[in-house]
């Protein structure tokens, strides 16, 4: 098939990109390299199944393709909030333009939705079902409010137009190719490990988040795409960590002599995260394989052998 990854250089979408070359699928990577970069699909560049296209999503683009995997968004906080109308755009003005490609071609469109659509949740563990508790007007709302829209925007998109859908609410994800200063947790735990700064846990630590290594993600991501269920499903590894149990994780598995320091936790910080994800294991025959010890394991080794 002819498939388009937008956001296809970013940390998840360079993994979804390798995983649809080796599927000997024809793919196009359109990003804007706001927080990807050509470093993570080099290795692909030359390989006549791949292609590579500097576009913002904002803009509306004319292709032909069979797939679409709309993951253009950056993801971090620090990110998000560098510039939030840009984020909000990002979100809604490309979800718009994507579909309207997908419209048109009749292609099928995934989208890359959130557990931040659940916001700071009064229902723990989150199941589909949940409609969220989410602030409309903080800091994290040009990225909860952006990509809840967006999930509006597919479903209408389907009922009114019968776009072929999927969503997929994806929970913190790490791994390899993550961007050292990207910002999350575990990339920020990892780098600080490493060069023996000092580990920094917002708040007191005990906010706690459930992370799901990255080849566990793709997996579902492709099963999500290729089976009848639209969704929403809720992708993540429902093991549940305090930030603190993290920070000392980190700790011990480098061996560092980093020791933790608090620092003040920013607003709408979500409290507690945790997938209930019945849905993904009945429809995708999914579950994570990959505990966090061996994910950390591996995206500690990934941050070593990277340029101080
Ligand atoms: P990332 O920041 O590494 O990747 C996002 C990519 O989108 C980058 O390559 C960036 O340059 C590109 N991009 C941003 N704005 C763009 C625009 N206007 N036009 C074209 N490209 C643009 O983040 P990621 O972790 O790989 O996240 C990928 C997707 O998955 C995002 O939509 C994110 O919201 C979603 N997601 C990720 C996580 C996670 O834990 N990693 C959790 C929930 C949802
Ligand atoms: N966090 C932290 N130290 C850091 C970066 C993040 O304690 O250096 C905390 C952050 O306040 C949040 C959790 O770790 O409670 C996860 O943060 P991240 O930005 O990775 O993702 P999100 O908050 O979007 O789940």
């Amino acid at each position: 098939m002819r498939i388009l990854v937008t956001g296809g250089a970013g940390f998840l979408g360079s993994h979804l990109c390798d995983r649809l070359v080796e599927q000997k699928h024809d793919v196009i990577c359109l990003d804007n390299y706001f927080t990807g970069s050509k470093r993570n699909v080099e290795h692909l560049i030359g390989n006549p199944r791949f292609e590579l296209i500097r576009h913002d999503v904002t803009e509306p683009i004319l292709l032909e393709v069979d797939r679409i995997y709309n993951l253009a968004c950056p993801a971090s906080p620090v990110h998000y909030q560098y510039n939030p109308v840009k984020t909000i755009k990002t979100s809604i003005l490309g979800a718009v333009n994507m579909l309207g490609l997908a419209k048109r071609v009749k292609a099928r469109i995934l989208q890359a939705s959130t557990s931040e659509v659940y916001g700071d949740p009064t229902v723990h563990p989150q199941p589909e079902e949940y409609w969220g508790n989410v602030n409309p007007i903080g800091i994290r709302s040009c990225y909860d409010e952006g990509k809840r829209v967006a999930e509006t925007l597919f479903m209408d998109y389907h009922r009114q137009n019968k776009v072929d859908i999927r969503i997929v609410r994806i929970f913190n994800t790490y791994g390899p190719r993550m961007h050292p200063n990207d910002g999350r947790v575990v990339s920020n735990f990892i780098v600080q490990a490493l060069q023996g700064k000092d580990i920094t846990v917002y708040g007191d630590g005990s906010q706690t988040r459930s992370f799901c290594f990255v080849n566990d993600l793709v997996e579902a991501i492709l099963r999500t795409m290729e089976q009848p269920e639209i969704g929403p499903i809720n992708i993540g590894n429902p093991g549940e960590f305090t930030i603190l149990e993290l920070a000392e994780k980190v700790i011990q598995l480098t061996g560092s002599k980093s020791k933790i320091v608090m620092e003040p936790l920013p607003s709408d910080d979500p409290k507690q995260r945790q997938p209930d994800i019945s849905k993904a294991k009945k429809v995708l025959n999914w579950e994570p394989k990959i505990n966090l010890e061996e994910g950390l394991k591996e995206t500690i080794a990934y941050f070593s052998t990277l340029p101080p």
